[in-house]
């Protein structure tokens, strides 16, 4: 099953924009911003970063084209 974006539906799996990187002892986190705004921490699990948190859209637009 695919996780996308519960605000604008962007898939996971393609991170919009990269904000930064880290190394951590336990491998790497990811901070992303999606289309939407909204900022996802993700934590590199094997290959495949899995987002652990999100933050509030800030480009409502977005928001509500895919709601409408
Ligand atoms: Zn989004």
């Amino acid at each position: 099953m695919k996780m996308c974006c519960p605000f604008c539906g962007w898939p996971d799996e393609q991170p919009y924009t990269t904000v930064s990187v880290h190394q951590t002892n336990s491998g790497a986190t990811m901070w992303t911003r999606c289309m939407c705004g909204s900022l996802q921490t993700r934590v590199m699990q094997g290959a495949q970063a899995v987002v652990t948190a999100r933050g509030k859209p800030t480009n409502l637009e977005v928001v509500n084209q895919a709601a409408a």
